[in-house]
């Protein structure tokens, strides 16, 4: 399952890159965070639906 960052929601502090830093990853030109290319959640498990879970922003979803 894909995970998805609304660029248009994510306020970049970064919780979910504390959390999960090898599912998300810092996009430097939007200055907000984004989903790691080919990352899918069942790699992840727990720690990745918490940093979903994490984001006061609602700004993550799955696809
Ligand atoms: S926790 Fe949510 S709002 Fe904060 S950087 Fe991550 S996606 Fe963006």
């Amino acid at each position: 399952m894909r995970v998805i960052v609304d660029s248009a929601r994510c306020v970049g502090h970064a919780r979910c890159l504390a959390l999960a830093p090898d599912l998300f990853e810092w996009d430097e030109e939007t200055d907000r965070a984004r989903t790691r290319e080919g990352a899918d959640l069942a790699d992840f498990g727990d720690l990745g639906q918490s940093a979903i879970d994490g984001c006061p922003e609602g700004a993550i979803s799955l696809a």
